[in-house]
């Protein structure tokens, strides 16, 4: 795997992210009904991200399973679907998500101060009429629909476990939903424990039922919103329950701040919210005190990394079990400098793709960050961005036996793009 230095060193603010939703028109996901009265699925390229692309490719598939990745032999039967001039690949895998925001056309404004836009993010949610189940199946069918087949969920406030089975459960992405924690002050612990721990129960409670696609999972929030008991705590349970963390990490100078010196923005906004006292959050913290105690899980996950030091990417390089998710068009929207994904990779650490919520990007659709993601380093391996967008992701959430590749005994979920489309160009330049 090759990784390369930032092919252009340039602020992702004045990079445009393209909020055009035709661009997502080239894409889509097939599964489920779709496949219902097929034992097969044709494309021009099938593309198995395990090896090499195949072209004329067949997959051959069986109770909702792969059988056989192979070249076409001879002219499509009744039993086949022939998807035609479109590269097939394994299902998208969005490992980070907030579908809550599904009903924003834009952004929250403005992106910086980072503060002012949790400020106004809040705001939102708490003036927002339509409640979060049914923006969250909003969000998964807009996910789904535009070729994800698995999403890492950050599940905030009154989601609900019984909401997101409601959603039309055959061509339903799998969630793997993460129940956020906040708290910050100590009375707060107990009660976000146990929150924890009814949402692993209810998830697992639903997971009888063949057609629900849950997986439990847990997400103390970030540094500036979590104690660090409450931290240590969330991960011991998930380590006990075996379930997939993630957390917030490294998103903003300003974290490195609070973390460090105790001062900044956050200690302004904190104090804003009544919340911030002295002793809060000890001195002279930084993101490698968040990422070591992840160490011993199977599955963790830190949303973002745009401020990893040199040393905390040797940590990430030393720990595959920890992924990193890049979120590109969020970061770009943030205006964030350069994101060290290449360096991470360099490193032999585990990166994965997400798009982030509405709240800071144009939709929930994973195949406009990877056109973004090569517009933005020209040079990039394609196999390798790929790789982030599917069986990275799948990796990372814990799901790879049945995601990310098109492999053998994998579940038949995929993802199709359209070759005839100039944005598949982009992404898939120099692979055919
Ligand atoms: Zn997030």
């Amino acid at each position: 795997m090759r990784a390369e230095g930032d092919d252009t060193g340039q602020r992702g603010r004045e990079v445009s992210v393209d909020s055009d939703r035709s661009a997502i028109a080239p894409v889509r996901r097939v599964a489920g009904s779709d496949l219902l009265d097929v034992s097969r699925v044709a494309a021009r390229w099938v593309f198995p991200i395990d090896r090499p692309p195949l072209e004329h490719g067949v997959v051959d598939i069986k109770a909702g399973r792969i059988v056989e990745v192979r070249q076409q032999a001879g002219a499509a039967d009744d039993a086949t679907l022939d998807l035609g001039n479109v590269a097939l690949l394994p299902a998208l895998v969005n490992a980070h998500a907030h579908l809550e925001f599904s009903d924003l056309a834009e952004p929250i404004q403005p992106p910086a101060p980072f503060t002012q836009w949790i400020r106004n993010l809040l705001a939102y949610r708490r003036d927002r009429e339509q409640s979060s189940d049914e923006l969250v199946r909003d969000g998964l069918r807009e996910a789904g629909q535009t070729g994800t087949g698995l999403i890492g969920e950050i599940a905030t406030g009154d989601w609900s476990v019984d909401g997101l089975t409601k959603t039309e459960c055959l061509d339903a992405p799998m969630v793997v939903a993460f129940r956020e924690l906040i708290g910050l002050s100590s009375e707060q612990t107990a009660g976000q424990l146990e929150l924890a721990q009814q949402h692993i129960d209810e998830c697992r409670r639903l997971a009888c039922d063949a057609t629900t696609k849950l997986i439990p999972a847990l997400s103390p929030h970030a540094p500036y919103s979590v104690s660090p008991d409450l931290f240590q705590q969330s991960v011991e349970l998930a380590r006990r329950e075996s379930v997939p963390l993630c957390i917030h990490l490294a998103e903003t100078p300003a974290e490195l701040e609070l973390l460090d010196h105790g001062t900044g923005e956050f200690v302004e906004m904190l104090s804003g919210f009544g919340l911030w006292q002295d002793n809060l959050i000890p001195r002279g913290l930084r993101p490698l005190d968040f990422l070591e105690p992840l160490a011993t899980l199977d599955n963790a996950l830190i949303a973002h990394g745009n401020f990893l030091s040199a040393d905390e990417i040797t940590w990430l390089g030393r720990h595959p079990n920890v992924a990193t998710v890049f979120c590109p068009r969020t970061h770009a929207f943030f205006g964030h400098t350069g994101h060290p994904w290449q360096k991470l990779l360099a490193a032999g650490a585990t990166v994965c793709l997400g798009t982030d919520g509405r709240s800071s990007n144009p939709d929930y659709s994973l195949w406009p960050e990877l056109q973004f993601l090569a517009r933005l380093n020209p040079r990039s391996e394609r196999t390798v961005l790929l790789e982030l967008a599917t069986l990275s992701g799948a990796r990372a959430l814990g799901l790879e036996a049945d995601y990310g590749s098109l492999t053998v005994g994998k579940r038949s979920d995929f993802c199709a793009v359209d070759l005839s489309s100039p944005d598949a160009n982009a992404v898939f330049n120099g692979l055919f």
